[in-house]
């Protein structure tokens, strides 16, 4: 069993390596065609464990930017409500 950071450098080093071969760059590595990855597992270049850990450690990574992304966003959109709410205030006083 590979455990530890090395392990997991290792995991990664190993997909990203295959990765270059996708067709796609934006490829998850799940369900594409032309998926190098997949390739590798079905062909057993791939430790299937391996794959799993770094889907899963993948989902990790995004669960927790794409909640960033999302506060990030609804920052965005409270300060251009409170822009147009300060806009209007001003072309109430003004008239
Ligand atoms: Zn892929």
């Amino acid at each position: 069993m590979i455990d530890g950071e090395d392990g997991l450098q290792g995991t990664f080093d190993a997909i990203a390596a295959l990765a270059k071969d996708c067709r796609f760059a934006d490829c998850t590595h799940t369900r594409e065609s032309g998926c190098a990855v997949a390739e590798a597992l079905e062909k057993g270049l791939l430790d299937k464990g391996l794959y799993n850990n770094y889907l899963k450690l993948r989902k990790e990574v995004e669960y927790f930017t794409s909640t960033k992304a999302e506060s990030h966003k609804k920052n965005r959109e409270f300060g251009r409500m409170a822009k147009a709410y300060q806009k209007f205030q001003k072309k109430g006083c003004s008239e």
